[in-house]
């Protein structure tokens, strides 16, 4: 694998920290948990989407692109992390934000990442759930062009197999890390979405040949369609690379911990964002890694992973959406 052939900028404060969860293991009493702390990738709080923005920005920038679109629900980090990017390398950034989640909590429609977004100024427009949100990307983009602009159009998540290449990425810094420290990873666990996180990890992983497994816990859509979408991008991000197919057993989600819908609140994910502040002071957040951690736990108090595994959970970010849901939270923890 070697990733120096694709465009990319660097952005990241990256290796990000791989710690042990000493606390939180003792309290669960089943495997060792790891965490890899994407949380902390270093540009506007952190999260995810940056490790994909380095080679989405790389080819926006090698296009001479100088108007950023993207869109994500009102809470989206992907949209944060994005906005945050343009403004580093300077360009403009127009999101769409769809009204995904029904609700009038002004803590959700102006608080957390909308805040941010706000405060870096970038062009926001909104459209109703539902909307085909692709589409709408493209009239923004057709008339941006009409204006003399050059636009770089993100998808949703950042999840297409040139923002994969990021997690791919990643595979290999953590199995770098993993094997300075002598720490043996049985399995690597983390929330998914828009797919691209889990793809692209499968994606490196099976290029390195590492053979770890890898469970998404959905926070979105029913496990056949997550497992589908997961597979199709890791193919599509293996074949970019020139690599081998992805075996269909190395896709795994679990779907059981989304609760109503995306984004809508769940009491475990509530309990698992207060048991990780308050075992290990690391804060997840109410819409991916909160739902994620949830999962978790709940499958080690099943007892489905041996006590002599080391699970490594990959935390996402998103923490500053947990100030847009600061009611149920407060709640929660009352
Ligand atoms: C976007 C996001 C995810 C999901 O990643 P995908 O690549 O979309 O599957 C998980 N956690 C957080 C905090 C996110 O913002």
């Amino acid at each position: 694998m070697h990733l120096s052939r694709f465009p990319r900028v660097k952005l990241c404060h990256a290796p990000t920290p791989l710690e042990k969860m000493s606390n939180l293991s003792k309290k669960l009493g089943g495997p060792t948990l790891w965490i890899k702390r994407d949380d902390c990738t270093g540009i506007a709080t952190g999260g995810n989407k940056v490790r994909k923005l380095e080679f989405l920005m790389g080819e926006a920038l090698a296009q001479g692109a100088t108007h950023v679109v993207t869109q994500g629900a009102v809470q989206s980090n992907h949209v944060r992390q994005t906005a945050a990017v343009a403004m580093m390398l300077g360009l403009k950034c127009t999101a769409l934000l769809e009204q995904r989640v029904q609700t009038n909590d002004p803590d959700y429609l102006e608080g957390g990442n909308v805040l941010m977004d706000h405060l870096m100024g970038i062009d926001i427009e909104y459209r109703p759930a539902g909307t085909d949100m692709n589409a709408a990307m493209a009239e923004v983009a057709a008339r941006l062009t009409v204006a003399g602009e050059t636009p770089y159009v993100i998808p949703g998540g950042g999840s297409n197999p040139v923002g994969a290449l990021g997690y791919a990425a990643v595979a290999l810094e953590l199995v770098n890390q993993a094997n300075e420290m002598g720490l043996r990873i049985d399995r690597i666990v983390h929330a998914t979405g828009s797919a691209g996180t889990q793809a692209g990890l499968v994606a490196g992983l099976v290029m390195i040949n590492a053979r770890i497994p890898v469970l998404g816990i959905g926070t979105r859509r029913a496990r056949e369609a997550q497992e589908q979408a997961v597979f199709d991008l890791a193919n599509a991000t293996t074949k970019l690379m020139g690599g081998p197919a992805v075996p269909r057993e190395a896709v795994e989600a679990n779907c059981d911990y989304v609760g109503a819908g995306y984004g809508i609140p769940t009491d475990s994910m509530a309990e698992a964002v207060m048991l990780l502040a308050r075992t290990e002071a690391i804060f997840l957040d109410p819409v991916y890694s909160g739902k994620g951690m949830a999962g978790l736990i709940d499958l080690i108090r099943r007892k489905s992973f041996a006590a002599e595994e080391n699970i490594v959970f990959l935390h996402t970010g998103g923490q500053v959406g947990l100030f847009g849901y600061s009611d149920f939270l407060n709640r929660a923890a009352a």
